[in-house]
């Protein structure tokens, strides 16, 4: 076999015209397992969260939870889903550890819901992706495969298997193929995810957590020349963030041109996304829906949700975060593009927040799009564990408003509350950086500025007033950026007048 060099991704995207698809799991938060009424608590103790059912024990009969059923729906159409009259649940069969039944209890040809969309903006762009079915299944248990290096079972000295998560209710959202988004496809599909997430959130159904994995995504990626029907595609597993959503499409569209150019097929296959390296590695070769023999299940009745029902969940949506960013761009008089800014940088509840601790939208939005973006950015940290609170922001911005700090000390005091040394009024007291007005501390150092620059003076004296701004900066030089500049210009002219 030969190694083609990997061309760049502008070289990638001039020759081939990427297809991406999305399938994304969302575990639900409900109370119990979907068909037991085992607890679902996340990290408890290994299989404390089981019972014969969700252990796949011969004889125990599943009983489906209406929750998560209303859960589904809801997410239908929050998706602009149709929400099927009537559909059963399949058994997908197949053997793997950590699916005690060897079949997974899912939807096979008669989803929840169907044809759905979800819009995104990407500067100020929209673009739709369709969504294909919304169904719901079981989660699988947790294989752990302990004494190799990697934590994959190659290697390993010996696997353990934990089944408190098998059984949870698990939603699964695939879209159509996407085509035509050229080099943007990499950003749509975080843009995609990130508004799946949002919805999904809004919706309180599940905690959508990428790192603890309630939220998964696994990502297809295809290439065709210009004009060509569409290749053959691969699925991406293991996308753990929203980051490598947009990295793991990008490393594939780099992949998948450099073996085409070389004159190698691209074969189905199911591929594993390395956070580490950020490219991809070949996993099994993707078994196709005839493998799975799937068939209704027999032991649960269909799930015929009633009409009014259905109208009753569509009615008690929430406001969804589309709506949402609408509705507070308008309030805080910002533009879609920079309410777009402050939803990827993830400020809206931040900013929210801090205007309802009292401060100003735009007051608000200075502080976390601003210095504290620069910071979270910095130390690569999310903004919302930047270290300061809303109303911490909200008393920086109150001590500003009143005169009590300038924009230089109140970007030192935010310096203090970061490292920990408490509220702003505590970082103030123990650094000592309250703004100077007291205009008996500050006339020493007004007369010191005069002596020392008798030119600028004597020019104020003749009348020259903006000469002023000199002298004051050298008095804001000398207290160390601490005094009220509007005193200290006040002082200056009143001296020499
Ligand atoms: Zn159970």
């Amino acid at each position: 076999m030969t190694t083609t060099a990997l061309p760049t991704y502008e070289d990638a995207i001039a020759h081939y015209e990427p297809v991406i698809g999305l399938e994304t799991h969302v575990e639900l938060g409900t109370n119990t397992k979907m068909f037991c009424g085992c607890p679902t608590e996340f990290g408890a103790e290994p299989n404390t969260q089981v019972c014969p059912v969700c252990l796949g024990l011969p004889g125990a009969l599943p009983v489906a939870n209406r929750a998560a059923i209303e859960a589904t729906i809801r997410i239908g159409l929050a998706l602009n889903c149709d929400i099927a009259p009537w559909c059963r649940m399949a058994r997908k069969n197949y053997f793997y550890p950590d699916m005690p039944k060897n079949f997974q209890t899912s939807q096979y040809d008669e989803p929840l819901c169907v044809d759905g969309y979800v819009d995104v903006q990407i500067d100020g762009e929209t673009f739709r992706v369709e969504i294909e079915r919304v169904h719901l299944e079981e989660d699988t248990g947790k294989s752990l495969h302990v004494g190799g290096a990697t934590g994959r079972i190659h290697g390993a000295t010996e696997s353990l298997v934990d089944y408190n998560r098998a059984g949870i209710p698990l939603v699964e959202i695939v879209t159509k193929p996407v085509p035509g988004l050229g080099a943007r496809a990499p950003e749509v599909a975080k843009a995609y995810v990130t508004e799946l997430r949002d919805i999904i959130r809004s919706l309180d159904v599940s905690d959508v957590r990428m790192e603890q994995g309630s939220m998964r995504c696994d990502v297809n990626t295809s290439l065709n020349r210009p004009g060509d029907e569409w290749g053959t595609r691969t699925e991406t597993k293991n996308v753990n963030s929203l980051r490598s959503v947009e990295r793991a499409v990008r490393s594939e569209i780099i992949r998948q041109a450099g073996l085409l150019t070389g004159g190698t097929r691209i074969f189905q296959e199911t591929r594993h996304f390395q956070e580490t390296t950020g490219d991809t590695r070949p996993g099994r070769s993707k078994e196709t829906a005839t493998d799975y023999r799937y068939f209704p299940e027999p032991d649960l009745v269909p799930i015929a949700p009633d009409t009014a029902w259905v109208a009753e969940l569509k009615a008690a949506l929430p406001e969804l975060p589309s709506v949402k960013r609408a509705r507070l761009a308008e309030e805080w008089g910002i533009s879609a593009l920079d309410m777009q800014s402050v939803a990827n940088a993830g400020a809206i509840e931040l900013i929210e927040e801090t205007i309802a601790a009292g401060t100003s939208a735009a007051g608000a939005r200075k502080w976390w799009m601003g210095e504290l973006a620069r910071r979270a950015n910095e130390s690569g940290v999310e903004l919302a564990a930047v270290g300061v609170t809303p109303a911490q922001v909200a008393q920086l911005q109150g001590l500003v408003d009143e005169g009590k700090l300038n924009d230089k000390l109140a970007r030192q005091v935010l310096e203090g509350v970061v490292a920990g040394e408490g509220d702003p009024a505590a970082v103030i007291e123990a650094r000592g950086l309250g703004v100077v007005s007291d205009t008996g501390a500050l006339t020493a150092a007004v007369d010191e500025a005069i002596a020392a620059n008798p030119d600028i003076a004597a020019k104020i004296r003749d009348g020259k007033v903006a000469a002023a701004g000199a002298l004051v900066g050298a008095v804001m030089k000398t207290t160390r950026g601490q005094a009220d500049a509007k005193t200290v210009r006040e002082l200056i002219l009143a001296r020499l007048s």
